[in-house]
């Protein structure tokens, strides 16, 4: 009789694979109790406070290392603001004199000072400072770890050793970028989660890994014993424990994305593009052959830097791009900021809905002084290769007209090479004047993440309705071969850059379209070129 167990969850990144499961500890701390001590203890237990805490420090400085590295620095800056807590000599000093006053063991007082720490950054009517309370509570969760000396992430009941989720299936409540770090991710076979959208960390950490995830799996960590098999199959959602031999003939294991070889050339007249969201990445655009950077997403560089950076930093990052990329394409969105892109650094005042506020083109028009050193850097950079500017978030053919010359004004004098400017079709406003916008338009792309979330009113971020985001209705599918067919009346280039564009499900669909390029992450790349490879060939699409 077959014991399995099945679970079904929302499928985020692609691919079956079957391996023992790796529960993420989240319970870590229960045995870090609050105690009494007698008064000649107390030094020794400020110097034990003092060794986690510098011990914590050290490995945060490392886990910022190896996030800058796999994922890019805007990623790590979170890591250096942790760091910086721990290192706090003020919050030292409180958590001493908590130990020197209370007589009680170190755990008591990192925990107490700590909790007053995270309450107060609560209160403060910031959304920046406020977002900042759950650093506290990570924060926390190390300090006490280390004082315990455990494990500080992961729970392999009744083995030797998990290996840190080495050739594991991870099972976890959620998996925040310091887990996952902790992990040895590179390694892991699929992760399993309660919590977390299409667009959450370990959602793109997985597909840039090329394993499977599913999330949205209620208690998951709590149902699956430590090391049972377990089959994970990201491309439908279905989690089963202990499966049966039928079960896994039903569901081929597939192999993880490959880096570049020789089968992954380019595809005749369709182009593969990379996705990018830092100049430093674009070496590694080139290294998959990508045809181009069909999306920069500069916002990045000032939101990894925690500041807008001067027109001088923005041109000498833009002109390195383009100097990288040796005359392919580059499509430079303009900041694009507000809803998921939160910038505390501007500074601006909160919002009851984001998502429909001050955000994208909006935004731009309202901060002229924004918007105007990154038009001069743009056009300064242009005397290095053609600039191609995608203006994000717009709404109607009025709005992008007035961004255009806004652009221009805020330009004006400069001497440049090739500007060419193109829009974002990302609201459904702007795609129902896509024939106006086109013939204005230089060029255009299909920012396909916000038009499922602004089309079907789908926050793209909220696991609670994340079955709800999905491309798969007619609709949607109506509404990109309106786009295409548009740009094809205009004779305007059309490619899409969101993240449908990545997945090896849709690109015949979108090859029929007549959509002849996409953007996707750079370890996409190679998949997509698979799937369009063997759509041309007459294949169905294999990973
Ligand atoms: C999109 O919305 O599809 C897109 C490509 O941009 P972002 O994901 O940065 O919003
Ligand atoms: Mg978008």
């Amino acid at each position: 009789m077959s014991n399995e167990q099945r679970f079904r969850g929302i499928p985020v990144s692609g691919g079956v694979a079957v391996a023992r499961a790796c529960l993420l500890n989240e319970y870590r701390h229960s045995d870090a109790e609050p105690r009494a001590i007698a008064r000649e203890e107390i030094p020794r237990e400020q110097q034990r406070l003092h060794t986690a805490l510098d011990r914590v420090a050290q490995r945060l400085g490392q886990v910022k290392e190896q996030v800058a590295a796999r994922l890019g620095t805007a990623e790590a800056e979170i890591f250096v603001a942790q760091k910086l807590i721990v290192e706090d000599v003020s919050l030292r000093t409180a958590m001493d004199e908590i130990i020197a006053r209370e007589a009680c063991n170190a755990e008591a007082a990192a925990a107490s000072a700590l909790d007053a720490f995270e309450r107060r950054l609560r209160a403060v009517e910031d959304e920046y400072l406020s977002a900042r309370a759950s650093d506290i509570t990570e924060i926390k969760r190390c300090v006490l770890d280390a004082l315990g000396s455990m494990n500080p992430l992961l729970r392999c009941e009744g083995q030797d050793s998990c290996e840190h989720g080495r050739n594991r299936v991870v099972v976890a409540l959620e998996l925040t970028p310091a887990m996952t770090l902790e992990l040895d991710a590179e390694q892991a076979r699929a992760f399993v989660t309660e919590r977390g959208g299409r667009t959450s960390h370990a959602a793109i950490l997985a597909r840039a890994l090329g394993i499977p995830a599913v999330t949205g799996i209620p208690r998951v960590h709590e149902q699956i014993p430590c090391g049972t098999t377990v089959l994970v199959n990201g491309d439908t959602g279905e989690v089963v424990t202990s499966p049966s031999a039928n079960t896994l003939a039903r569901h081929p294991v597939t192999s993880r994305a490959r880096t570049v070889t020789a089968g992954d050339e380019p595809v005749e007249s369709f182009a593969v593009m990379a996705n990018i969201n830092l100049s430093s990445d674009a070496g590694a655009a080139l290294e998959v052959k990508a045809e181009g950077i069909g999306l920069y997403r500069t916002e990045f560089e000032c939101i990894a830097a925690g500041r807008l950076l001067t027109e001088d930093e923005q041109y000498e990052r833009y002109a390195a791009v383009l100097a990288h990329m040796k005359g392919r394409p580059v499509y430079f969105r303009l900041l694009d900021v507000g809803g998921d892109k939160r910038a505390p650094f501007l500074d601006l005042p909160p919002e009851e809905n984001p998502y429909l506020g001050c955000r994208g083109a909006r935004f731009l028009l309202a901060r002229p002084d924004v918007l105007a050193p990154q038009a001069r850097a743009l056009v300064r950079a242009s005397r290095h290769g053609v600039v191609n500017v995608i203006h994000p978030m717009i709404v109607d053919f009025d709005q992008f007209i007035a961004l255009k010359n806004l652009f221009s004004e805020s330009a004006s004098g400069l001497q440049g090479g090739t500007v060419r400017h193109g829009i974002m079709f990302e609201v459904p406003s702007a795609c129902l004047q896509a024939a106006a916008l086109l013939e204005e338009a230089d060029f255009a792309t299909i920012g396909s993440n916000d038009l499922i979330q602004y089309l079907f009113v789908v926050d793209r971020d909220n696991e609670a309705v994340a079955r709800d985001y999905t491309p798969d209705r007619p609709v949607f599918w109506d509404v990109l071969r309106a786009l295409a067919d548009a740009a094809r009346a205009a004779g305007k280039p059309l490619s899409l850059c969101g993240e449908i564009g990545g997945d090896p499900r849709y690109i015949s669909r979108l090859m029929d379209l007549g959509i002849t390029s996409v953007s996707a992450s750079v370890r996409l790349v190679a998949r997509v070129r698979t799937a369009a490879r063997n759509y041309r060939a007459g294949n169905n699409y294999t990973i």
